[in-house]
């Protein structure tokens, strides 16, 4: 086997397409530096599987995809085959030549292998080579890098090396394969021992549960067999036992029914012939009450016409007819006259009385307006009291000046010995109502100054006032007070200004001789209708003046505001207008009271003459009353005396005509009849009578017989319903019992089970039984499956355990195996690999010795390799202490002794002699030409001695910067290129 060529496109610095051809024996790669040599064992390395991005000289595995140089885009993709030769099959693939393949794309860093073009894992390629010697730690590729640390690497570094050339890298992965299998078969046997230890705990209980539930059902089989026959017995003698009474309860209904419609029927003629008995005895009745008027009126009859007889006789004997009737003539007019005087002295009556009637009224209505009026004057008195005590206060206050200070009131009083006194300010002013509260507001303290002609007579009276200790007052000197006023500009501003109504002075009325005063204190005082507009006028005139409004509000000079009401202080103006109007209120009201005071005198008098006029109405009145019922019997008297006058008139006639006489005879002869015919009548119905009550006896005896058979059925009936009830009962009970215990219907148990059964021994048997099964105490019937379900489950579990432990032994015993054959062949090999390499050592070295060692030599499996190495004519030592040149010579001798033991099909040796002098170097060549016969050899060189070695050579350059191409080259060319 041998490598054919190499095909690169995109990797590292191979940009374009190349393909590197390559033949068996040694071919060499020669070129200055950087100009991708190296790349190509990375390219194969990277091939091979290589998955350590150090190891290919990179950060990250892109960095393997050209990146683009001066002139030349980065590459997407790299991609690089290695074609090998397989005719002689030594790898284990049936084809002559095997193709190898990796790509990687730079976009998502997506890695792609194939195998002859098929796609395929990295695993399969690494398991394709595992045998072959080019695995990751073999011999097939060895950099420079690789020479120089060989010798200062650890011992465990270099077993590596060792191992691949023993062969047991494959061992070595599948012991590992095995330790992993047999963690995880530790694992599930570990997990199955646990829940077997789980179910054996359940099983033991579980099976005496099941036993105890098998005992159960056995006897709850017999249990079964016997009840079920008991029960359908039952059901049987039951079902015969109700037939028979059904029956028996069918033609007792039947009797029942017959004597039922008899006993109602005797029911119903005993209540025809009691409505019969009830009529007559109501017709007797009837002709009883009859019989009874008709034998009264007899009796009245026959007293009538004895009286009748005695009163003929009487009036025959004791009247004369024609003085009877003169005495009626005459008893006429006398009742006619009581009539008429009687009428008279009704209407007379009635008359009186709606007279006196009105007369009350009018007395009523008096009455009324009198109170009114006399209510009237006393409240008019009243507000005319009032008024008059406010007229004294007025009267004190503007008067008397009792409103003022003591000091001006003192002034006031000694007014005539004072000279040149005018007045109080508040007295000489006067103005129209509507301004008088802007014009107290304006004058404020000011109206209790006292106006004088002059200062001279100011002085005086202040002095009067101090010499009498009678208080203070200020003083206004007419002479002296000068008058004030707007300025000119001001007064401009303010008639322009919206709410302003004049300068306050304009607003009063004054004597002439105080105008400087009044001027004085008014005529810069500005009266506007509102707080608002007063505000903006005082403003616009620099709060120079006072402003006040119609309602007393004032903006003081300077600006400040005083507002609000005043409840007690009301202005001497509105008091001496009060006053006025006051005393006009007073005599009107004094007026006023005095004609109401006249009225009610009028209506006084009028009241006594109508009181007069009633008490005569009254008395008359009295008078009458007396007459109309004097009147009133009088006509009664004479009416009753006509009344009887007459009546003995119609009977005297009626006596003379004798036809009362035979009326009354003949009545009573017709009176007697009737009571002849009542009495025979009653008889006759008497005796009916007593027929029905015969009668009536008779059915009431077979009604009592009947009653009494009829409650006998009944009461048999009774029993037999109970007894059929009872029965029933029993009979659903025992049905019920099948359905609901055994799940059976009557039918199919009587099919199913024996009837030939003594009923006592078998009731005997059931209850023993039932005693049984009631001493089982509790039972689980699903332990029976329960239990069958664990101990299967069990064993499935306990099977699977074996089966885990024969696989942990076997898999333990193939570790076994595995280490023993690693172990026989690591010592073989190695045993053979330190006899060559003594000899190559030697050989190159010109004489010394060298020896590997085991640094573990008690652990073969893992033991590092120590290298002992005498140079001829040094002593023994560290190997770490050798010259670059020593430690590439004991590496290269190494290289050699392993080639030699366990050839490889392939090596690529990336400048590993550098270090070497010529003559070294030509050892080496000769080595490789040596081995070249069973290796192919790639070597990348600078040495001429290795180049002269060579089959093939091959030159690098970098025609275009960057770019790595390859030409195949002739010894001299390539030497002229190692120098360039
Ligand atoms: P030496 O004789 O010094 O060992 P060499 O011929 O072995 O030199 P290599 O190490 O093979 O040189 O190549 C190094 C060159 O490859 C550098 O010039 C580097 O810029 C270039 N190179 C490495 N990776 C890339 C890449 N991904 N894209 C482009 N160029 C790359
Ligand atoms: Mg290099």
């Amino acid at each position: 086997m041998y490598l054919k060529k190499i095909e690169l496109h995109g990797f590292k610095s191979f940009a374009d397409k190349s393909v590197i051809e390559f033949q068996p024996g040694i071919t060499g790669i020669v070129g200055p530096n950087g100009c991708g040599k190296s790349n190509i064992s990375d390219a194969v390395r990277w091939v091979l599987g290589e998955q350590s991005v150090k190891s290919l000289r990179g950060s990250n595995m892109s960095d393997v995809i050209f990146n683009g140089s001066e002139d030349r885009k980065a590459q997407s993709v790299a991609e690089v085959t290695l074609v090998f030769d397989n005719e002689d099959r030594f790898m284990n693939f049936d084809y002559n030549e095997v193709e190898i393949t990796r790509r990687l794309y730079r976009q998502n860093n997506e890695a792609e292998y194939l195998i002859n073009r098929e796609p395929c894992r990295l695993k399969d390629i690494i398991d394709l080579i595992m045998d072959t010697g080019l695995g990751r730690d073999s011999l097939s590729i060895i950099s420079q890098g690789n020479i120089s640390s060989f010798a200062d690497s650890k011992p465990e570094e270099r077993r590596g090396m060792f191992e691949e050339a023993a062969g047991v890298a494959k061992y070595k992965k599948r012991k590992l394969e095995s330790i992993r299998k047999l963690e995880r078969t530790k694992d599930n046997l570990d997990r199955v021992e646990d829940i077997c230890l789980e179910l054996e705990k359940q099983i033991a209980p579980l099976r005496r549960q099941k036993e105890k539930a098998e005992v159960y059902l056995e006897l709850k089989d017999q249990l079964q067999s016997i009840e079920v026959s008991v029960l359908v017995k039952e059901i049987e003698n039951l079902s015969a036992s109700l037939k028979e009474l059904n029956d028996s309860l069918d033609s007792l209904d039947k009797e029942k029914v017959t004597i039922e419609g008899q006993i109602l029927l005797n029911e119903q003629q005993n209540e025809t012939l009691k409505k019969k008995m009830y009529d007559l005895d109501q017709e007797v009745n009837g002709l009883q009450g009859q019989l009874l008027t008709a034998m009264n009126n007899v009796n009245e009859l026959e007293t009538q016409k004895v009286e009748i007889d005695t009163n003929r006789k009487h009036i025959l004997e004791n009247t004369d007819k024609e003085d009877l009737q003169a005495r009626i003539a005459q008893m006429r007019a006398i009742l006619q006259d009581a009539v008429n005087e009687y009428n008279d002295r009704v209407n007379r009556y009635k008359e009186t009385k709606e007279e006196k009637l009105d007369l009350e009224a009018a007395q009523e209505k008096n009455r009324s307006e009198m109170m009114a009026l006399r209510q009237n004057i006393e409240n008019l008195n009243l507000q005319l009291h009032n008024n008059r005590n406010r007229r004294e206060q007025l009267v004190d206050i503007v008067e008397n000046k009792s409103g003022y200070s003591y000091g001006v009131r003192s002034i006031m009083k000694a007014k005539d010995s004072l000279s040149g006194i005018i007045g109080v300010l508040g007295d000489l002013l006067e103005s129209d109502a509507q301004y008088e509260t802007a014009l107290t507001t304006a004058l404020a303290g000011a109206v209790q100054f006292i106006v004088t002609k002059t200062d001279q007579d100011a002085r005086e009276a202040i002095h009067f006032l101090k010499e009498n200790k009678s208080g203070r007052a200020t003083f206004l000197p007419v002479e002296v007070m000068k008058p004030r006023s707007l300025r000119d500009d001001h007064l401009m501003v303010c008639q322009n200004f919206d709410g302003y109504l004049g300068v306050m002075s304009d607003f009063v009325r004054y004597p002439q001789e105080i105008e400087s005063v009044v001027l004085n204190q008014l005529g810069n005082i500005i009266l506007v209708d509102t707080l608002k507009h007063a505000s903006a006028l005082s403003r616009a005139t620099f709060a120079r003046y006072k402003v006040v409004t119609m309602d007393g509000e004032v903006v003081n000079i300077g600006g400040s505001l005083t507002g609000g009401t005043n409840k007690s202080q009301s202005s001497n103006f509105a008091s001496k207008r009060e006053l006025e109007m006051i005393k006009e209120t007073i005599v009107s009201q004094e007026k006023e009271i005095n004609h109401k005071k006249a009225k009610l005198n009028e209506l006084d008098n009028l009241a006594r003459e109508i009181s007069h006029h009633l008490l005569q109405k009254q008395m008359s009145f009295a008078k009458l009353e007396v007459v109309v019922t004097n009147k009133k019997s009088e006509l009664q008297v004479a009416k009753s005396e006509y009344e009887s006058l007459t009546h003995r008139s119609v009977e005297l006639s009626e006596i003379e005509s004798g036809a009362q006489d035979n009326q009354l005879i003949n009545e009573l002869n017709e009176a007697k009849k009737l009571r002849d015919r009542l009495t025979e009548s009653i008889q006759a119905k008497r005796e009916l009578r007593m027929s029905f009550v015969n009668e009536n006896d008779k059915l009431e005896e077979t009604l009592r017989a009947s009653r009494a058979h009829l409650r006998e059925i009944q009461s048999e009936m009774t029993q037999k319903q109970v007894n059929k009830a009872k029965q029933e009962t029993e009979l659903s009970n025992y049905l019920l019992r099948l359905n609901d215990e055994y799940k059976m219907t009557y039918e199919f148990a009587k099919e199913e089970y024996t009837q030939e059964i003594n009923m006592g021994e078998a009731k005997e048997n059931v209850r023993l039984l039932r005693h049984k099964i009631d001493s089982l105490g509790n039972v689980n019937l699903q332990a029976i499956e329960d239990y069958q379900e664990v101990s299967t489950r069990y064993e499935t579990l306990n099977s699977q355990r074996l089966d885990l432990i024969n696989a942990q032994d076997s898999i333990l015993k193939a570790i076994d195996e595995m280490d023993e054959i690693m172990i026989s062949r690591f010592g073989e090999t190695f045993e053979k690999i330190n006899k060559e390499f003594n000899i190559v050592f030697r050989n190159l070295f010109g004489g010394g010795k060298a020896e590997l060692r085991y640094s573990d030599p008690d652990n073969i499996l893992e033991t590092g390799i120590d290298i002992d190495v005498q140079p001829p004519g040094k002593a023994v030592q560290n190997i770490t202490l050798f010259s670059g040149g020593e430690k590439a010579l004991i590496a290269i001798s190494c290289l050699f002794a392993i080639l030699r033991v366990r050839p490889v099909p392939m090596c690529i040796l990336d400048e590993v002699e550098a270090a070497l002098d010529v003559a070294n170097v030509e050892r080496f060549a000769k080595y490789l030409r040596e081995f070249s016969t069973q290796t192919q050899f790639i070597v990348v060189t600078h040495r001429e001695g290795t180049m002269e070695e060579c089959d093939l050579l091959y030159g690098a350059t970098m025609q275009q910067k960057g770019v790595t191409k390859l030409v195949s080259v002739k010894l001299k060319d390539a030497i002229d290129l190692a120098g360039a």
